[in-house]
């Protein structure tokens, strides 16, 4: 079903991309879990207003499989360890949800059974309908993608209207912002927009899945107090991406 983002109007059911530097200190690797505390008090208030939320969690700030060459492994080994980072992220995300007294369940897309469920999309609804929030992690089980690529799919398996991609920035420039001041930040794009500007705002396969399902993207700074919450309730953050 084709989605639209309108201003004043709350989502449904969003669609929450949070990369692996969003579980860490600005500038450093490994794991703070004062960050999923951050996050987690955003996801609770959303719940409260009937919001349904989905997670999708990275593990970039643990590994990333375009980091084979420097630690000497294969590729496919490097992209199952960082699907296996976005386990540990998650669980830390359903932790500090879990101390805030909201419901959570984490789904992988790889087996281990031990600590998270399967993803089976069926029951990730069930849980979205009864308030809990799905931390979905583990990518799509499959080497050689992107959890952006995971957001943008189970973002349209779920039927959400809206998918969230926090970033270190606040939002798509038309240059980069770290190394051009004079960057001119974009509050509105179409899908043809970004293609023809050849802006990055995910990777390729990640935003021609979003395209063809109609699928709008925000794109907003991690930082920006209460960003989550008011994107949600129709406050215009950001940039928007939408057909
Ligand atoms: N990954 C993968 N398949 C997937 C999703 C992720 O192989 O379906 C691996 C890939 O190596 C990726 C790492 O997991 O670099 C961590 O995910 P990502 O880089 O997307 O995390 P983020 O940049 O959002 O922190």
């Amino acid at each position: 079903m084709a989605a639209s983002f309108a201003e004043g109007r709350p989502s449904r059911r969003i669609l929450l991309k949070v990369s692996g530097e969003g579980f860490s200190r600005e500038g450093e690797t490994s794991l703070d879990t004062e960050q999923a505390r951050l996050l987690a008090e955003q996801l609770k208030t959303l719940t409260h207003q009937g919001v349904e939320v989905a997670c999708v969690i990275g593990g970039g700030n643990i590994l990333r499989g375009g980091q084979a060459k420097q630690y000497g492994l294969a590729r496919a080994t490097a992209d199952y360890m960082g699907m296996l980072a976005t386990v540990i992220n998650g669980l830390a995300l359903c932790d500090a949800l879990e101390a805030f007294g909201q419901p959570a369940r984490v789904m992988s897309a790889i087996d281990v059974h031990k600590v998270c469920e399967p993803f089976i999309r069926r029951r990730a609804i069930r849980h979205l309908e009864k308030g809990r929030v799905v931390i979905l992690v583990g990518g799509l089980g499959s080497p050689f993608f992107t959890t952006d690529t995971t957001a943008a799919q189970r973002g349209a398996e779920l039927d959400c209207d809206l998918l969230m991609k926090l970033t270190m920035v606040d939002g798509v420039y038309d240059r980069d912002p770290k190394k051009h001041e004079d960057a001119v930040l974009f509050k509105d794009l179409t899908y043809e927009q970004v293609l023809q500007r050849q802006l990055r705002v995910m990777d390729q396969t990640a935003f021609a899945m979003c395209r063809e399902n109609d699928l709008p993207i925000v794109v907003f700074n991690m930082h920006e107090p209460e960003g989550v919450v008011r994107v949600a309730q129709g406050e215009r953050v950001g940039t928007l991406i939408q057909g």
